[in-house]
């Protein structure tokens, strides 16, 4: 028989797997289990809607059988089976997603549970067996397959036999060495332990022989003899986690539920466990976890919750019962409300969903203010994963998600050198303060040096540092605030000149006319206008973007989609009051081509400071260089 090689990259995989990773094996047993417990949910599902599956529901089992002379453990199913192309499929390759994490995973950190995370389940068997042998058949299928591996080498299939549907996988234990036993998981007592540890909650009995005692029938009452004998007993509980009572839960059986179902080995930040009763009752059992998976910014991700009515899987990933800002949420709801044999179309109209839906929108909204009061800096470690997401929820759909995000959005104080939300920052407003001051740049740093920021700092006023690209569109959406507007400081007035003052700045701007249409004929197309400021500080110049849009938006278009990008026109701000304005006026009569090559200097620095690419760098440099000499 011809030996069929893995594709290149789950060989690769799997040395790396079987060679490094050695702290965790003992969880083969629960990858194999839960194998055995989704193929089961498949046949189960497929029951509801066909009845040639002809088993009932309570006749669905996983057994595990020992056989401590051939060093095998056999985990047999009744559930949907494997035709020989699954097998090719399923056991010859792994998933493509799985194996992009867990090479990531790899280059990272190299302690941890690497097969659990990413449920690369199967090959994780031969981290303890020398040898795999699976027999299946497929429901609706009369031919059964064996498939046999020994590791890495490859594999061969087989036609067999086998009376009903389901799979039984045989791992043969590699041979015990000094350190390493593979003998233990052959005994009943370190089975029974690893079932309860990580199996519990599998909704099917998982069944073993076990030895029992019992006293020898014709032995004397006052001299008893006993008998060992073998029993079928069912290891695991079967009570689904989420239909326990909470107080019955132990956090470690939570945290253990969730690693192992969404293959997340990070401890989730909280746990929602809740039970609705009304017009749809429902138990849901939902997970903020506390890092984005790697590819949770990416399409590839999947939202949604897992959906199971009475106890039966019936959708894996259902994207109605989550909202898109709150697609970092993982659980599971149940509710017998819904009809088991609804088809996967009509779900997605279905009322009782909407209903669950919008609970379970309430229910985490609250979770994440909750945490945000009582619990910051967890919140922060939530928001330095998630936080991003909740700005795209607020801006998305022109703001319709607006209430169940703005109250948990947090922003970079510059007066508290911290990260506040938009509550704190209007209820630590001062007196006089009427408006949000926001800066949108790239750099904390360089935005606290702005003249603007100083000149509130100098009032006592506070100025949110916007570095993130989706941070301006946040004002545009809500408009306001707790009541209070946003200022954009760097294209917006601050509102902070009394009447007299502007009658002053104007009678100013007036007054040195002839001087603001020189330095604009100087510098011709590069700026659109040119004007005075009374809030540049201790600046002589600075750049501002005409009305509508930021130099921030404008750059962040550019990178979108360079098609739509078009330039926002640039305002140059002069401080009349500063010494090297002042010398480019007195230049002006005395000497106007040193007054151009003056504003010329000044147009420059004020883009640098604006942080806006200089086009020709190099005649920056000349300019510099020209009025050094
Ligand atoms: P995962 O379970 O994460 O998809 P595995 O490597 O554990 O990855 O399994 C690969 C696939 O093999 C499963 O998705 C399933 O299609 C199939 N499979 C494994 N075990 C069984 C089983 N006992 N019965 C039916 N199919 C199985």
């Amino acid at each position: 028989m011809e030996k069929m090689q893995f594709k290149a990259e789950s060989q690769r995989l799997l040395d790396l797997m079987i060679n490094s990773i050695y702290t965790h094996r003992e969880i083969f047993l629960r990858e194999i289990i839960s194998n055995a417990s989704d193929a089961i949910d498949k046949l189960a599902y497929t029951a509801l809607t066909d009845d040639k599956v002809g088993i009932s529901r309570d006749q669905f089992a996983i057994t595990i059988t020992r056989d401590e002379e051939n060093r095998t453990l056999t985990v047999s199913d009744n559930g949907i089976g494997m035709s020989k192309e699954d097998m090719e499929e399923n056991l010859g390759t792994i998933a493509k997603s799985g194996s992009l994490g867990f090479k990531q995973a790899m280059e990272k950190q190299e302690d941890i549970d690497i097969i659990g995370q990413f449920g690369v389940g199967f090959y994780s068997a031969f981290m303890v067996a020398s040898s795999i042998t699976v027999i299946s058949r497929k429901y609706g299928e009369d031919k059964a397959w064996k498939w046999v591996s020994d590791g890495a080498d490859g594999y061969t299939i087989e036609e067999t036999e086998k009376d009903a549907p389901g799979t039984d996988i045989i791992m043969t234990l590699k041979a015990d060495t000094e350190e390493d036993k593979y003998s233990e998981f052959l005994e009943e007592y370190e089975i029974r332990s690893l079932i309860r540890k990580y199996s519990d909650y599998i909704r099917y009995p998982i069944r073993m022989e076990v030895s029992k005692s019992r006293k020898k029938e014709d032995s004397p009452e006052d001299k008893p003899e006993y008998e060992s004998y073998l029993e079928m007993e069912t290891l695991n509980s079967m009570v689904p986690i989420w239909q326990r009572a909470k107080k019955d839960v132990s956090d470690e059986e939570y945290e253990s539920f969730y690693r192992e179902k969404f293959f997340d080995y990070n401890k989730p930040l909280r746990v929602i466990h809740s039970s609705a009763e009304g017009s749809v009752s429902f138990k849901a059992l939902l997970y903020i976890p506390g890092k984005a998976p790697y590819d949770f910014y990416t399409k590839d991700f999947k939202r949604g919750l897992q959906l199971y009515s009475s106890g039966v899987m019936i959708m894996e990933n259902c994207e109605d019962l989550l909202p898109e800002h709150f697609r970092f949420v993982r659980g599971i709801v149940d509710s017998q409300d819904l009809s088991l044999n609804i088809s996967r179309e009509m779900l997605q109209h279905n009322r009782q969903l909407t209903i669950i839906a919008r609970n379970i929108e309430k229910k985490i909204k609250s979770e994440l203010k909750n945490m945000l009061e009582n619990d910051r800096e967890k919140y922060e470690e939530f928001y330095a994963a998630f936080g991003r997401q909740l700005k795209y929820g607020t801006v998305s759909d022109y703001g319709a998600h607006k209430d169940a995000c703005q109250d948990l959005l947090l922003f970079y104080s510059h007066k508290e050198s911290k990260l506040v939300s938009l509550k704190e920052y209007v209820e630590a407003m001062p007196e006089g303060q009427e408006k949000i001051y926001f800066a949108p740049g790239e750099n904390k740093d360089r935005l606290a040096k702005l003249p603007q920021v100083q000149t509130l700092e100098k009032k006592g006023y506070d100025v949110l540092l916007f570095t993130e690209d989706v941070d301006e569109f946040i004002p545009q959406t809500l408009m306001t605030y707790m009541e209070k507007q946003f200022c954009n400081i760097s294209t917006e007035d601050l509102g902070l000149q009394t009447e007299e003052e502007k009658k002053e700045a104007e009678e100013k701007a007036e007054e040195l006319k002839g001087f603001l249409t020189f330095v604009k004929e100087s510098l011709g197309e590069q700026v659109k206008e040119v004007k005075l400021s009374q809030n540049l500080g201790n600046q002589p110049v600075c750049m501002t973007p005409d009305a509508g849009m930021s130099f921030e938006m404008e750059k962040y278009m550019k990178r979108m989609n360079p098609e739509f990008a078009y330039p926002v026109g640039r305002i140059l701000e002069l401080n009349a009051d500063h010494e090297a304005v002042q010398a480019m006026q007195k230049a002006m009569t005395e000497d106007p081509l040193k007054a151009k090559d003056y504003a010329q200097l000044l147009c420059y620095q004020a883009q640098l400071m604006a942080e806006l690419p200089l086009e020709d760098p190099f005649a920056y440099t000349e300019l510099v260089c020209k009025l050094m000499k």
